[in-house]
């Protein structure tokens, strides 16, 4: 599919069909790698691609790498400039996903953190709708319960954490829903397969907290602070129960891959008035015309890759 494209490979940038890792790499047997998703968007009008917050994506890697114990040769600033160099290589006119991915490449037998070597490659292909939409998601709450901080670190994007991911959505897609909603070991409102999930209840917008082991989204930050900013709607961060759900006025999920999708049901039962709500569909405008390099207030945000 992207035999096309160059990647960064072993301190290279190469033929994406020429960067391949063997059997026994350890990620691959054991899931000790760490990873981040990075959208850039094309826009036609200005000819340019721009980034959305590389930065803060580049700061949870780093936060990442060090949970899993993997040195890298290269600062941020560094990882930044191969990014753009990454993009300008392949000549994107498209929107596109970006991975920077860190992992334990020796290749041996024993599960372990220490006395490993480290690798790194980055990756990006072209890339649209993360989830397929029609007037909004139907989701179920999971029987997989979230993973717990103690068990292995949520909020650190690790390859291996992703097992938890698939199993719930695969078993919402099986059982005919769009996605999947996880609860926390005590029963508490977590967060989807890869989106943070908020709520609209009483003219403002509640979310779990970082303590519910959710992902440190950044598309969550980005709505806390547009919403604040942008609809005068401030957020609230709490523990939310199950039931909370069934009666919130609106429900939106919202993540880089994601971008934001409004829930219209959960476990059957229509939100609200069973259609997509107000206050998402302004959230999702101005989501998109923000990433888009439309809004003044928030270039600070994204990284031109062109000249
Ligand atoms: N939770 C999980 C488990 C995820 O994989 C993602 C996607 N990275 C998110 C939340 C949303 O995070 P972000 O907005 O930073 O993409």
């Amino acid at each position: 599919m992207a035999d096309n494209l160059v990647c960064f490979f072993d301190d290279a940038f190469v033929p994406m069909s020429e960067a391949k890792v063997g059997v026994m790499t350890h990620a691959f047997n054991y899931g000790t790698g760490c990873f981040e998703g990075i959208r850039a968007y094309w826009t036609a009008e200005s000819e340019q691609l721009y980034v959305f917050r590389l930065n803060d994506h580049l700061r949870r890697f780093e936060h990442s790498r060090q949970v899993l114990m993997i040195d890298l040769p290269y600062s941020i600033e560094r990882l930044s400039e191969i990014c753009i160099e990454l993009l300008r290589r392949n000549q994107f006119k498209t929107d596109v996903y970006v991975r920077p991915l860190a992992y334990k490449s020796s290749e041996l037998i024993g599960v372990r953190l220490h006395n490993l070597t480290d690798a790194f490659t980055m990756f990006s292909v072209p890339f649209g709708d993360y989830v397929e939409t029609k007037g909004g998601l139907s989701v179920g709450v999971s029987s997989w319960r979230r993973i717990d901080d103690n068990a292995a670190p949520a909020r650190a994007k690790l390859t291996g954490i992703y097992v938890n991911s698939a199993l719930a959505k695969t078993e919402a897609a099986l059982n005919g829903f769009d996605e999947s909603i996880m609860l926390t070991d005590d029963g508490h409102v977590s967060e989807g397969s890869a989106e943070n999930i908020f709520l609209v209840l009483g003219g403002r917008l509640v979310t779990p907290p970082p303590t519910d082991n959710i992902l440190m989204g950044i598309t969550r930050d980005t709505i806390i602070t547009i919403a604040k900013t942008e609809l005068g709607i401030e957020t609230v961060e709490r523990s939310i129960d199950r039931s909370e759900l069934y009666g919130a006025d609106e429900i939106f999920v919202c993540g880089t891959g994601a971008q934001v999708l409004p829930v219209v049901k959960v476990d059957h039962r229509p939100i609200g008035s069973g259609e997509v709500g107000p206050t998402t569909q302004a959230l999702v405008k101005s989501y998109m015309d923000i990433v888009h390099g439309n809004v003044d207030t928030y270039r600070s945000w994204l990284t031109p890759v062109y000249q």
